[in-house]
């Protein structure tokens, strides 16, 4: 029986499809390729962790969460967040937990953008940021940033800047490329968006992974960026548990107000074992602290590797993602190349064209250090026999 007038759903993403994260990975396990494509550790979480996890799940601490979050972990991230940055974040009004920094992108979005609403959208993007926009009826304006920089062009962003544009999208360190914003970076956007009604989503999620002494520049360390800010966080990165898709948002009380109202009807709470074991583990800065270190001495092996390579890099500043320029190898396409890499030298790979809107083809795969040392390194002689 067929009782529906229309053949087919009419889709309110007509341009979306399968995510290239899914379609790489399920590309490089079929052929058994190195993955270094989808971001995610090729290693395990500490065992700490894990059997902090145990316990609680254990003692009980099974059923539903509090909406916000439990009181232990926003106390935990609110404490931390004022020993690094010099924030200050009430647990109790203005620190939520969400089931990964995803969540929270789509929940601050969706408070803030009604239809007809302009968004700018730094790309190379992130892909979750345009389909939450839209869905929204949001507008997506892009500000293009090129390789092999990436830096921002501060002229074009006001170029950009409409009585319409009511959210700005961020992201520092940034995936794909690796950029780190500068004090700059803030100093300039601060005075764009000083004395407008716009908004800002800050996707941080890689805030602790910065290399050769950099500081990670928080939007919540310029007053004016803070009181408009949704600083998003993602304690997959840090933990290496990217599968327990937990995260949070930072936001002034007001804003999180806004924001609690979407998260509790998106999925209301979040796993609660994880978090009282999080909390308890984020009680040690060692934690976090030994990122930059761990990660460094990764990108630089990979980049060691690809040194005598024919491709072309600049070491990423922050992230777990370096990309290169195939230039001087081929002309062709970057996703075929990505396609016939994982086929032909069994290596998986990001093309960077996915993450702009119109496809723009640079010549740049992104490749994934987060891997133990081995598979970098095999890795590496691969790419470097091209
Ligand atoms: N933002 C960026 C920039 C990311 O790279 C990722 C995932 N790797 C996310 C958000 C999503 O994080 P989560 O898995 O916590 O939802
Ligand atoms: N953020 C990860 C990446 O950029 C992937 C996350 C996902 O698969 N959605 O590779």
């Amino acid at each position: 029986m067929n009782t529906l007038t229309s053949a087919t759903l009419p889709s309110k993403l007509p341009n979306v499809g399968t995510t290239i994260f899914t379609v790489m990975s399920k590309l490089a396990a079929e052929v058994g390729a190195i993955n270094l494509s989808q971001g995610f550790p090729g290693f395990d979480c500490s065992p700490e962790l894990v059997s902090l996890v145990e316990h609680y799940l254990r003692r009980g601490f099974n059923q539903y969460a509090p909406m916000t979050g439990v009181p232990t972990l926003r106390e935990a991230l609110a404490q931390k967040t004022s020993d690094l940055y010099n924030v200050a974040y009430h647990p109790d009004t203005e620190v939520t937990i969400t089931s990964g920094a995803t969540e929270a992108i789509f929940a601050a979005v969706t408070a803030v953008i009604r239809p007809g609403d302009e968004v700018l959208v730094f790309e190379p993007a992130y892909d979750s940021y345009v389909p939450a926009i839209e869905l929204n009826g949001g507008i997506p304006v892009y500000v293009t940033l090129t390789p092999p920089d990436y830096s921002i062009d501060w002229k074009t962003v006001r170029e950009k800047i409409t009585d319409k544009t009511r959210l700005i999208l961020i992201n520092t360190p940034h995936n794909p490329t690796g950029r780190v914003w500068t004090v700059d970076d803030l100093v300039q956007l601060a005075n764009i968006v000083r004395d407008r009604d716009i908004w800002i989503v800050s996707d941080e999620v890689y805030e602790h992974i910065l290399f050769d002494n950099r500081t990670h520049h928080s939007l919540m360390t310029h007053p004016v960026l803070q009181e408009r800010t949704f600083i998003v966080g993602s304690f997959g990165k840090t933990f290496h548990i990217t599968g327990w898709k937990i995260g949070y948002c930072l936001a002034p009380a007001e804003l999180t107000r806004e924001f609690r109202k979407i998260h509790q009807y998106l999925t209301f709470s979040t796993v609660t074992p994880i978090q009282y074991a999080l909390a308890d583990y984020l009680a040690q800065p060692a934690h976090y602290q030994e990122l930059p270190t761990f990660y460094q001495r990764k990108r630089n092996l990979f980049l060691d590797g690809l040194r005598n390579s024919r491709f072309e890099f600049k070491p990423a500043e922050g992230s777990f993602f370096q990309t290169v320029s195939y230039a001087a190898i081929t002309d062709e396409p970057d996703y075929d190349l990505a396609i016939r890499l994982t086929k032909e030298i069994n290596v998986a790979s990001i093309p960077v064209s996915v993450f702009y809107n119109q496809k723009n083809d640079y010549k740049i795969l992104r490749f994934c250090f987060a891997k133990d040392d081995a598979t970098l390194q095999k890795a590496a002689e691969r790419l470097s026999r091209l």
